[in-house]
């Protein structure tokens, strides 16, 4: 059984990660976000989970128990599974530590984990050609000339997403959330794995949650 609890803080990855190890695994990828996403789109969630959904808000932990439960017991995860976007609350946590132990099965807790300043100044170094959206970063893929594209002669702008403060406020955001349930499940005696997502490429991550993972085996504990 290859059960692997993802999470990764913005600027990690985590998207990336989460498709290799889908493939390389060869077990699905669930993420809860798009499974909410995707019974709005067929029109059957619950018209106040679509409510709660547009207003940036949390969908209850008895919501998306449920629906993780439902998805786990699918045939395609009977041999595995990489859960992403869940579980988001202590409640959720032990809700899931629960279904797993009541299972005998035994999943690995993979934490991406950046450092702010890093990944602050590698997205904040972004910009883009608003003409034909070309991305430059002043720092490690600068335009030819300063601040123009290369293509078309563009100014290039900042995303509005690249903000700093909007940046720092997301990764305080995802930390405040996520540290509580990364305490929980580690004090729950749950193997949990932090590997370091700053700077290394895609490819580098990946070795490093491969070799922690066979090595966590071996060692009490995985931190
Ligand atoms: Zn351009």
């Amino acid at each position: 059984m290859k059960a692997i609890v993802l999470f990764g803080s913005p600027g990690s990855g985590k998207g990336t990660q989460a498709k290799l190890l889908t493939q390389c695994l060869d077990v699905p990828h669930i993420s809860t976000g798009d499974m909410l996403r995707d019974r709005i789109r067929r029109g059957v969630a619950r018209s106040a989970v679509v409510a709660v959904m547009q207003t940036g808000a949390l969908v209850s932990d008895e919501v998306v128990n449920g629906l993780v439960e439902e998805r786990l017991t699918q045939p395609d995860a009977t041999e595995g599974f990489i859960l992403d976007g869940y579980p988001r609350t202590q409640a959720q946590a032990d809700h899931l530590c629960r279904w797993l132990d009541g299972r005998g099965i035994r999943e690995v807790v993979i934490y991406l984990a950046v450092d702010y300043n890093v990944v602050i100044a590698r997205l904040t170094g972004r910009r883009q050609c608003p003409r034909c959206g070309t991305l430059y970063n002043i720092v490690s893929k600068p335009p030819r000339e300063d601040m123009l594209c290369d293509l078309d002669g563009e100014t290039l702008v900042i995303r509005e997403d690249d903000r700093e403060s909007v940046i720092r406020e997301r990764l305080e955001a995802y930390e405040r959330q996520t540290r509580p349930v990364l305490e929980f499940l580690h004090s729950a005696g749950r193997r949990v794995i932090e590997v370091d997502a700053s700077t290394d490429p895609p490819d580098k991550v990946f070795q490093k949650i491969c070799r922690a993972m066979e090595c966590n085996d071996c060692s009490e504990d995985g931190r």
